[in-house]
């Protein structure tokens, strides 16, 4: 049986986090993930934005961990070679009602001490956002609401946690834990048992699950689906700004805001579903998007969609961002209730936990050689001349590119599979480096990703998956 010292269930955006933030000590870490890939469920399917809590319900657990996590993003993401943006958020108000909601808002933001929220004249806005609907009459601006690469993000975390010498059990589901007087002793997975001390459930939308082998599932969880479209790189109409809706009691509303990436999100809705498995997007739903974002954004072209995608919000019922340890129950932590925010404050719940951990007597030593940095495949496409040239000089496989839309290269892609944590799939090289992502989707470079992919696995092009088991892309010869 393998051993370890602590087992993280869950590799999106919070178990990524963890298993960072604990390689920083001196313990054996091994991560289990049902997912062929790190990067997890809702943490690859969301509006990218690392908020600052000026919205979240003042006193709340989720309002002090966003709060606090937002400044870190700076360090974390130069560390981490990760793509970031403070661009900065708009909140533009269309109607005597919405301006007058303005008070209150820029209040709860004081009360969760975000505190450089300032109001804008409807002319200051139109300066800032020249596509916003010139009915505005006013609004705020949350200078710190930014933009972030959310696969890169968790896949980062992840690889720069196995540089520190975490184990990660991909594809690998658990399906129960033991306990022995009163303590956690082991992780039961479909693919073998794993002993240890502590166990920290980090499983999102199936928490409650987790939670229920050890009959802690006090709660349950139902998914909240948001569907988004993407626009080309070069639709028309473009906004600046994270330009957000005055929120409603329900949802934050649908909002539009360019990605790291120079292409337009327009979303999400906020649906409550049942089935934790359902991401399909619908008429209905993006419908409904263009209708509300129209209000704010009139001249915002949907029919420049290079794709349409869902996620699902982990909703827990009742509600609220829970971390629990238990004294009937030793060495065993509880994340439920990530929900709209988990993205930002899954570095803040990481040392969170942590803490916690080592508050309720885990011995954790801190490593002197602890990696902090790690180096990102090199943007091809965003180099200098010589730069390029350089790079093709020492490897010639810079000099191929495979993904015409994004202009990714062969080395690219090969260094995306070769790596830590490397990718094994269509979908971990796209979320890698790109290929894939643009205005084909695929549809040119698809073949050759997966033909590389095999080359350097070693495997034969009809094993290449898209993602997880199951999924493999080709059927058969047909000449
Ligand atoms: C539409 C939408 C918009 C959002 N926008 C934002 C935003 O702009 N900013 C922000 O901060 N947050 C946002 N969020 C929230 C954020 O995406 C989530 O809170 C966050 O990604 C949750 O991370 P996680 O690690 O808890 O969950 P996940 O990413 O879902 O990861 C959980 C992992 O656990 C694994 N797992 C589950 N069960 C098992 C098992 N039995 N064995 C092994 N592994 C298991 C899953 O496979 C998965 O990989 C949004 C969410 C949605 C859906």
């Amino acid at each position: 049986m393998k051993k370890t010292d602590v087992v993280i269930i869950g590799a999106g955006a919070v178990g990524s986090a963890l298993a960072r933030e604990l390689s920083k000590y001196q313990l054996d870490v091994t991560v289990v993930e049902k997912n062929a890939d790190v990067g997890g469920d809702s943490s690859k399917s969301n509006s990218a934005i690392i908020h600052t809590g000026y919205d979240a319900k003042p006193g709340t657990l989720e309002s002090e961990l966003v709060v606090a996590a937002n400044p870190m993003y700076d360090e974390i993401c130069k560390d981490l070679d990760i793509p970031f943006k403070r661009i900065g958020a708009i909140l533009p108000a269309f109607n005597d009602e919405q301006m007058e909601q303005l008070p209150a808002i820029k209040h709860k933001a004081m009360q969760n001490r975000v505190y450089d929220v300032e109001y804008k004249t409807a002319a200051e806005l139109l300066e800032m956002e020249p596509e916003l609907n010139p009915e505005v009459k006013g609004g705020l601006f949350i200078p710190r609401e930014s933009i972030i690469d959310p696969f890169l993000f968790c896949i980062a975390l992840a690889e720069n946690a196995a540089d520190n010498g975490v184990h990660f059990e991909l594809a690998t589901k658990v399906i129960g834990i033991e306990q022995k007087d009163g303590a956690v002793t082991t992780v039961k997975t479909d693919k073998g048992d794993i002993e240890c001390k502590y166990i920290i459930n980090a499983a999102g939308l199936y928490c409650d699950e987790i939670a229920s082998f050890v009959g802690k599932n006090d709660y349950y969880v139902t998914p909240r689906k948001g569907q988004f479209y993407i626009l080309d790189k070069k639709t028309s109409c473009k906004v600046n700004y994270i330009v957000l809706p005055i929120p409603t009691k329900v949802t934050k509303g649908k909002l539009m805001c360019p990605t790291m990436h120079g292409n337009m999100l327009v979303g999400p809705t906020a649906e409550d579903m049942l089935d934790k498995e359902d991401k399909s997007t619908n008429t209905e739903g993006l419908e409904s998007i263009a209708a509300d974002v129209r209000k704010m954004i009139p001249r915002v072209n949907l029919r420049d969609s290079i794709t349409q995608y869902s996620g699902l919000r982990a909703q827990r019922n009742p509600e609220g961002l829970n971390i629990d340890m238990y004294d009937d129950l030793k060495g065993y932590v509880n994340i439920s209730g990530v929900r709209s925010t988990g993205l930002t404050n899954s570095v803040a719940v990481a040392k969170y936990v942590a803490d916690l951990l080592i508050e309720s007597g885990m011995k954790a030593e801190p490593k002197t050689d602890f990696i902090k940095t790690r180096k990102g495949t090199p943007h091809f496409a965003e180099l200098s001349a010589e730069e390029k040239a350089e790079l093709i000089a020492k490897d010639a496989r810079y000099g191929n590119v495979i993904c015409r839309c994004e202009t990714i290269t062969e080395g690219q892609i090969c260094d995306a599979i070769n790596r830590t944590l490397g990718a094994r799939t269509v979908d971990g090289v796209k979320r890698r480096v790109r290929a894939g992502m643009g205005r084909c989707q695929g549809g040119f470079c698809g073949p050759r990703v997966i033909e590389i992919i095999a080359r350097e696995l070693g495997i034969s092009p009809d094993e290449v998956c898209k993602n997880n088991e199951g999924s493999e892309m080709l059927t058969g010869f047909v000449r």
